[in-house]
């Protein structure tokens, strides 16, 4: 048995070997390299995609599998050996229905894409991207088809970011949200506005780096296994344990924008820094979901980032820094004003409180477009409608709305949905966390984060992807997802700050 694990790993360390490399070449895509080098960088990446998928269907693979599973019954199940067994024979069984050529062409026809969204973006020009957008929904539908047969076509593609999750089951939770989220706007609209031309300057850019270095070494940061670059969309990558990457950007008209941005990227990076070392190089060494790493930046970034206590400590010195604007603003008018709720076009920008309406709007569209009911070319429009339903708000133009993320030009269905459940998982973890260590808020208040991070490495980091997102979750908090603590929440965060209660 030992012989064929060690095979088994060995085979596995190839795969995550190719796929740090193909993550090396996107996060270079992103940062550093010259428009000129998209197409070819488009086919490197197909040929690195092509070679681990074909690596890791192999029937080699599939045969330890076969051998090595009544072997590793009479382990603990929840060893790391037994776990990766499982993962992998999930992965795989997925996998091999998909083929290689499928893998190839979507590789390149989203690489192509991204350039196009990139330049209809700029023009304000859908038409531009239509056709490449017609192309990533038509080949995400046959690939759909290839886990056929399914209670929902949205379901395979909610399952490559959320292992065992439903559409229903999310429908179903979306369904508590969304009137409740509405409600509380609603409310919060007829309240006096938070005034926030404070945060609305132009913020020297050095400054602002250094202020985001400085917080996110404090929470834990490992600048020996990490860095930090500037990019157009901030995202996070790894090519191992060792070796964890963030981006951030600057905004002209929000001086708070990097910052908040490199908390959320940073949040994830202490995640992809903190899984066990026995899983390095297999496929254990990730996320346990796209929600659960969501939940990582969401709650460094609001839960901590937006909390009073969290100010109370840094406001003193940010105020010094960015005094010109900041000099007569109280910290209590600060707080608020970085939180404030206001419906807003742009989802990355957007509020706690309404945030999660873009993102069920997002998921209603995708699958409309994936059931066939909504064509791309009366996507512009589905989305203002949208929009203007949920919001109150009609995009000027395309750039400002159904152009403005990343995902669908890369061919990501299913992708969305992730983040507004990442918020409900904050904040169960959140919420645990609190009472597990009573004097939280106190160690916040001192910007102490270690308490709070190891007790984040030791229910959730270092399991890595051991647990499916419902498993992990219930064993950190005692509950499945469940949307009723982030509106506990919002309630009473939103409440204090604009005078609902009283
Ligand atoms: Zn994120």
């Amino acid at each position: 048995m030992v012989d064929k694990l060690n095979r088994f790993k060995e085979l596995l360390a190839e795969v995550f070997d190719l796929n740090a490399a193909a993550a090396l070449l996107g996060w270079d895509e992103q940062t550093y390299m010259p428009k000129g080098g998209a197409e070819e960088r488009g086919e490197a990446l197909a040929t690195l995609s092509r070679l681990a998928h074909i690596r890791f269907t192999s029937d080699e693979v599939g045969a330890l599998i076969d051998d090595l599973k009544p072997m590793v019954a009479q382990l603990d199940p929840d060893s790391d050996d037994a776990r990766l067994v499982r993962v992998v024979e999930r992965q795989y069984r997925k996998l091999v229905k998909v083929p290689e050529r499928w893998v190839s062409e979507f590789a390149r026809a989203t690489s192509v894409a991204h350039h196009a969204w990139i330049e209809a973006r700029g023009r304000k020009d859908f038409k531009h991207f239509q056709p490449y957008l017609e192309k990533n929904v038509e080949l995400r539908r046959e690939y759909a088809g290839f886990f056929a047969p399914y209670q929902h076509v949205y379901d395979p593609l909610l399952d490559d970011h959320e292992p065992g999750l439903t559409t229903a089951e999310v429908q179903a939770i979306f369904d508590q949200l969304r009137p409740q989220q509405v409600a509380l706007i609603r409310e919060i609209a007829a309240r006096p506005p938070v005034d926030d031309s404070f945060l609305r300057k132009p913020y020297p850019e050095q400054p602002q780096w250094d202020f985001g270095v400085e917080v996110i070494t404090r929470f834990g940061f490992d600048w020996n296994r990490g860095r930090q670059d500037k990019s157009a969309h901030p995202f996070t990558t790894s090519f191992g344990l060792g070796d964890v990457r963030i981006t951030t950007r600057f905004e002209e008209h929000l001086g708070t924008a990097a910052l908040l941005s490199t908390m959320h990227e940073g949040g994830h990076a202490l995640y992809d820094q903190g899984y066990a070392p026995s899983l390095r190089r297999t496929p254990l060494a990730s996320g346990a979901s796209y929600a659960v790493h969501e939940s990582q930046s969401r709650l460094w970034e609001n839960l901590v980032g937006r909390s009073h206590e969290f100010w109370e400590h840094f406001y003193p010195r940010f105020q010094a820094i960015f005094s010109t604007y900041l000099g007569n603003v109280s910290l209590e008018q600060f707080y608020r004003a970085i939180n404030k709720v206001e419906p807003s076009l742009i989802r990355v920008n957007a509020d706690e409180a309404t945030y999660n309406l873009h993102i069920m709007l997002r998921m209603e569209l995708e699958i409309a477009l994936m059931e066939g009911s909504l064509s791309v070319a009366d996507l512009p429009e589905a989305w203002n409608e949208r929009m203007r339903d949920y919001l109150g708000l009609t995009p000027p133009d395309v750039a400002l709305g159904v152009l403005q993320d990343v995902h669908w030009s890369g061919g990501s269905i299913g992708y969305f949905p992730t983040y507004a459940l990442g918020n409900l998982i904050s904040v169960q973890l959140w919420e645990k966390a609190q009472a597990d260590i009573p004097d939280l808020r106190d160690q916040i208040r001192q910007g102490r984060f270690d308490g709070l991070l190891g007790w984040l490495r030791e229910n959730v980091h270092r399991h890595g992807a051991k647990f499916e997102p419902q498993e992990l979750v219930e064993r950190a908090t005692g509950s499945k997802i469940d949307p009723q603590p982030y509106l506990r929440y919002l309630r009473n965060k939103f409440g204090q700050i604009y005078g609902l209660l009283a």
